[in-house]
């Protein structure tokens, strides 16, 4: 046969054949061969351009192909490209400054990391040592990565087919989900506050070392808490001596339209576990902040943990060089703006599109919720849908990658996280593209 590949379907093939595919079987999945990329855009080897409407896995928030970072990583390569973590380098305590400054209260000290999971493996681990107490509580409907702790820890169906993955001592809790909630908003705040004094008293306060909580719910399907909840969590950890871990893995570096997400709500955490955003996705890693006195206790007793990569000087170059381009573009308050923008012009596509049952987004965390009816709210998929219940949502995800965008269709969710330097142009084309897909959703509305 001599027909002839395509490049993309050159490069495809030798993926195939050669690498392997995360959470997904490996037949049957259509990748983009992705050639370059600039700003908000993917190209792939036949110049075909893809808007990327979830900034990669909403974790390229200074957009693709900033020539700063590539000039500030090859500046700390050509000076030192890797010392252990038991020497230290200018970039080292400079990146260590610059968090504690941007951190608020006295979130003042660094553990460099890898990504998310080694930041939330970190956490877990420290927390237990510090507090000698064992159990983690957590949320179901969240992730926090994929590594034995951090899958747990987690509440994401991900890791149910294969329940054996799992380590003991993590302890799930229910958080209402406002827009299949069907009382008030103060209801909605005491019982899921009940609901939680009730769990920690049933596993005993004395076991509980922390509790762990996204800044912003992000894969999850962005489900917001109820006002008031983070604060009432950061009241109820201090009456029982647990600390208050909050992953902003997803949610921080301007994501929200704040430094982080938390500062939505008004509170501190103990501990905030890092990555993505930090280096835009330039290169891996991520960092644990943690508050001078747990910090402290570290003084004189052995902090037990470590790994050949913390705090890797080119990485701790390009997450600097990362906090400055957010400072210098003012990418948070642009954030903040687009995020308020694209809201309102979903607003307007609930008139057009019936299947849209739900929208929110805090700045540019967001999604759409696509129901089947909106009186009874039933989703067009069904939470943890298997592929065959995915039917009309995938044809919906396949519309959408025709038409020239990549973004994340999960359930019922399409997500609308595009990179902080969007411009009011470039949404209203993703959001164009996106109400096109879903005039398919629309015909399966009952
Ligand atoms: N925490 C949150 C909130 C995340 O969204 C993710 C990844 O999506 C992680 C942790 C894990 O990060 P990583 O994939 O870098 O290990």
């Amino acid at each position: 046969d001599t027909q002839t590949l395509s490049e993309s379907q050159e490069v495809l093939q030798d993926n195939f054949d050669s690498t392997v595919f995360v959470w997904s079987k490996q037949k049957g999945i259509s990748p983009i061969a992705v050639k370059y990329a600039q700003g908000v855009y993917l190209y792939d080897y036949d110049g075909k351009r893809y808007i990327d409407f979830s900034s990669g896995l909403m974790n390229v928030n200074i957009g693709h192909g900033n020539q700063r970072i590539t000039e500030a990583v090859v500046r700390q390569m050509q000076e030192v490209s890797y010392v252990t973590p038991y020497c230290v380098t200018k970039v080292r305590g400079e990146l260590g400054k610059k968090m504690a400054e941007i951190c608020p209260g006295d979130l003042n000290k660094a553990y460099f990391t890898l990504c998310g999971a080694t930041s939330i493996e970190a956490a877990l681990k420290m927390a237990r040592s510090y507090t000698g107490r064992h159990k983690i509580l957590s949320r179901y409907q969240s992730y926090h990565g994929a590594t034995y702790g951090a899958l747990s820890v987690g509440g994401d169906p991900r890791k149910l087919p294969d329940d054996s993955q799992q380590s003991p001592n993590f302890v799930h809790i229910d958080i209402p989900y406002r827009y299949r909630w069907n009382h008030d908003e103060a209801s909605m705040l005491t019982d899921s506050v009940e609901q939680l004094e009730r769990i920690i008293s049933y596993e005993g306060p004395g076991n509980i070392a922390a509790f762990l909580l996204e800044g912003e719910s992000g894969t999850s399907g962005c489900l917001q808490y109820p006002v008031g909840y983070l604060k009432a969590v950061r009241e109820i950890c201090d009456k029982y001596g647990i600390l208050l871990i909050i992953d902003e893995v997803m949610s921080g570096f301007g994501r929200t339209g704040k430094w982080f997400g938390f500062e939505n709500h008004g509170i501190v955490p103990d501990m905030v576990t890092m990555a993505k955003g930090i280096t835009s996705g330039y290169l891996p890693f991520g960092c644990l902040m943690v508050t001078d006195k747990i910090a402290a206790r570290y003084n004189d007793t052995v902090l037990a943990t470590g790994m050949t990569y913390n705090a890797h000087p080119v990485g701790c170059a390009a997450a600097l060089e990362t906090l400055k381009i957010y400072e210098d573009d003012n990418l948070i308050e642009n954030a903040a703006e687009m995020g308020r923008y694209v809201a309102e012009q979903a607003e307007l596509m609930k008139t057009k599109h019936s299947c849209i049952g739900d929208f929110r987004t805090t700045g540019l965390l967001g999604c759409f919720e696509i129901v089947k009816n909106r009186n009874t709210k039933e989703p067009m998929a069904p939470f943890n849908a298997k592929p065959e219940e995915m039917a009309v949502m995938s044809k919906v995800g396949a519309k959408i990658k025709e038409l020239g965008m990549y973004t994340f269709v999960r359930w019922s969710y399409v997500f609308v996280a595009p990179p902080l330097i969007v411009t009011k142009e470039q949404i209203d084309e993703g959001l164009a593209i996106i109400s096109e897909a879903l005039t398919i959703a629309d015909a399966y509305v009952e």
